[in-house]
């Protein structure tokens, strides 16, 4: 029914995903959704019910307040892409255990290496300390949480990986506290639009041009 035996899931990040628990009693794996070739990556925590179920990362609740979020500052999913710091559903949506992040995110940091976008944005405390202690999980707890970061432009290096990370607030706490998050979502996407903008990214100046009549 779900993905879990699709024979393209056969290269080493997948098996240390498939060697966990979690695999075990998942549906799906949840890869991504959007547009693979956007400029701007979102990082969730982790699928829940409706994503395990449909295989897409925020369809749930979370997901449809993101496509809220997201029109309100003039996006679509045509514009991001977005997957999450877990590939399958954690028991009752508990939070991810240090063994599980370790084992799914080798998948995440190929899917960066392999879109190259110009922002990643880590939406919420898990994925923001994740990029902040550099991929090392013993390091998360003692990261700065998202009330602290969110909004501001930071340069992360795992490896030979290299990106700017803006962290977010994540969808779902926007729900419980929209009159005061949903501003600071709107400022922050403000922050992630001009780094967008930086002339310096696009391959050639008619991008530029297409993606400052969108964003403006
Ligand atoms: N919350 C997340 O962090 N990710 C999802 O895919 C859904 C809800």
């Amino acid at each position: 029914m779900g993905n879990k035996d699709d024979p393209t899931f056969d290269f080493p990040e997948a098996k240390f995903v498939k060697g966990t628990e979690l695999f075990r009693n998942c549906i799906n794996i949840v890869v991504g959704k959007g547009n693979l070739n956007a400029r701007i990556l979102f990082v969730g925590e982790a699928p829940g019910r409706n994503e395990d179920e449909q295989g897409f990362p925020f369809v749930g609740a979370a997901g449809k307040n993101l496509d809220k979020l997201l029109e309100k500052v003039g996006l679509s999913l045509e514009d991001i892409y977005v997957a999450n710091i877990l590939k399958c559903r954690p028991p009752e949506n508990r939070d991810p255990l240090p063994e599980e992040i370790r084992a799914h995110t080798p998948w995440l940091l190929k899917q960066i290496r392999e879109m190259k976008p110009k922002v990643v944005c880590s939406l919420g405390n898990y994925a923001t300390k994740f990029f902040l202690a550099l991929g090392d999980v013993d390091l998360m707890d003692k990261q700065p949480g998202i009330t602290t970061v969110h909004g501001k432009v930071l340069d992360i290096t795992i490896g030979e990986l290299s990106f700017r990370l803006i962290p977010l607030f994540h969808p779902a706490a926007i729900i419980y506290n929209r009159t005061k998050l949903t501003p600071l979502w709107e400022e922050d996407m403000g922050v992630v639009k001009t780094e967008i903008f930086n002339k310096e990214s696009f391959k050639d100046k008619d991008e530029g041009n297409e993606m400052q009549k969108k964003l403006f």
